[in-house]
């Protein structure tokens, strides 16, 4: 019989390869062999640096180190939230681009945000607790809705002087309307610029119409104007998504290349969502199909790494953080308890995900709006069952067992729109799929040595 102290605290696993993946309630994860699995999972003996492994991640029950592992408990389970801290704000639905995957549905004649729906927008931020606040225009275009930006930023500003929060802003611009007088103003403000770029000319104008003419060439000469100040150390370096679609599966080193040319060394690379215009635009891939793609950039990546060329994948930043540097899980996605945003109308909504839905005309996740206080949306019916998403270990089945659930996130506006309910079926959930698989390529890309030098190095020097 186990001894009482070698008895294994409650834990998931999941075969992987040869072999177990491990998770404990405390996010903490390891691997294990067959046999070391059986032998722990009995209680037997293990060999000393192994048992040792396991006792400072929190797998014994008996030999819990309370004082180091509490705290990250209590973390775990949100016990230091003041509020959330991301607001998005979509400032207007106008856009002079008409992409065929936008997610906010946008296009030509969509309504502005006024300047009495802003000040309103501020003041529910402002009321929401948080003491750290990032206030992210979006849109539409927000550029063209560039006097209530100014109006925000300058309202936001007075009003975090007299409550004393810390305050950021962005804004996610397709870059096509910006001028060297809007930059200036966003760069004397702080503000971290976001685009899209999906690659070369070839892919991004494929799938991303602009009334202009190319809206590649327009992104290009907007980033060029970003990244001039962002190496005159005016302005902090512009961040870009790529939206794989069907057009970039064969693409994933030239779409690499094309950040690298234009000295964006962050690349970030997401599946297109079923929401607004993708969900009728027939581009998605299949989750297997973006694995693939996923992994040939990544590993061209890595060889890029090799030649001394910087260059790393947002996605997998994100879970390294918490593989290799044991950081807690990133809360800041977690809908309405970590973020919340706006539309032009001053709806509410828990997601941006929920706010482009309902630009799409679906408004099942609108929580109310700007005129109603944050305590009445948050413990509205919707509210609360939203708060409750926020922990699948303890509110998806499947999730309960998995030993992914330390790093990943269900979103329930994804399993309305992909799988037609709030909590979706994980066994079948494509978003599943990718965390999974992203997941467990990174894992086996931290057992080569050389490849875990370089993710080591990903975790440590890239925010
Ligand atoms: S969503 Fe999927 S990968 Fe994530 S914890 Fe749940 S079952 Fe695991």
């Amino acid at each position: 019989m186990a001894k009482r102290d070698d008895r294994p605290m409650e834990f998931n696993f999941a075969r992987r390869g040869g072999g177990r993946l491990l998770s404990n309630d405390l996010s903490m994860t390891t691997e294990l062999s067959a046999a070391e699995l059986s032998r722990f999972a009995r209680g037997a003996a293990l060999p000393p640096a192994l048992r040792k492994g396991l006792e400072e991640k929190g797998f014994f029950s008996g030999r819990l180190d309370f004082a180091r592992l509490l705290p990250r408990h209590f973390a775990a389970l949100l016990a230091d939230w003041k509020g959330p801290r991301v607001h998005i704000v979509a400032v207007t639905a106008d856009c002079d681009h008409a992409c065929l995957y936008c997610g906010a549905s946008s296009g030509s004649g969509g309504s502005h945000m006024t300047r009495a729906t802003a000040k309103k927008t501020l003041n529910f931020i402002f009321s929401t607790g948080a003491p750290e606040l990032v206030i992210e225009f979006q849109g539409g275009e927000p550029l063209r809705n560039f006097g209530v930006v100014q109006y925000m930023i300058g309202e936001a500003k007075r009003l975090a002087a007299r409550g004393g929060q810390s305050l950021h802003f962005s804004m996610v611009s397709n870059l096509a309307g910006l001028t060297a007088e809007k930059l200036a103003y966003l760069a004397a403000n702080k503000v971290t610029l976001c685009t899209s770029l999906d690659g070369p000319a070839a892919i991004h104008d494929s799938g991303r119409k602009y009334s202009g003419g190319s809206s590649h060439a327009a992104a290009v000469r907007g980033i060029a104007l970003v990244q001039k100040l962002a190496a005159a150390g005016e302005l902090e370096p512009l961040n870009a998504i790529c939206t794989v679609t069907k057009y970039s599966l064969s693409q994933p080193k030239a779409i690499v290349d094309e950040f690298l040319k234009r000295g964006i060394k962050r690349v970030q690379l997401g599946p297109l969502e079923p929401i607004g215009r993708a969900a009728r635009a027939g581009l998605a891939v299949t989750p297997e199909e973006f694995l693939a793609f996923y992994a040939e950039a990544l590993e061209y990546m890595l060889r890029l790494n090799r030649r001394g060329v910087a260059v790393y994948e947002k996605g997998a930043l994100m879970f390294l953080k918490q593989m290799v540097g044991g950081e807690r899980p990133r809360y800041q996605n977690l809908d309405l308890l970590y973020r919340l945003a706006y539309g032009p109308d001053g709806s509410v909504y828990g997601s941006d995900e929920a706010r482009l839905l309902a630009a799409g005309g679906n408004e099942f996740f609108r929580l109310g709006s700007v005129e109603d206080s944050f305590c009445r949306l948050a413990s509205s019916p919707l509210g609360r069952t939203l708060i409750l998403s926020c922990f699948p270990r303890l509110t998806q089945p499947r999730c309960a067992r998995c030993p992914h659930s330390a790093w990943c996130r269900v979103s329930p506006v994804y399993n309305h729109a992909a799988q037609g309910g709030f909590w979706g079926d994980m066994m079948t959930n494509g978003r599943c799929r990718v965390f999974m698989g992203v997941s467990d390529l990174l894992l086996a890309k931290l057992k080569e040595p050389a490849a875990r030098k370089m993710l080591e190095g990903w975790a440590e020097g890239y925010q």
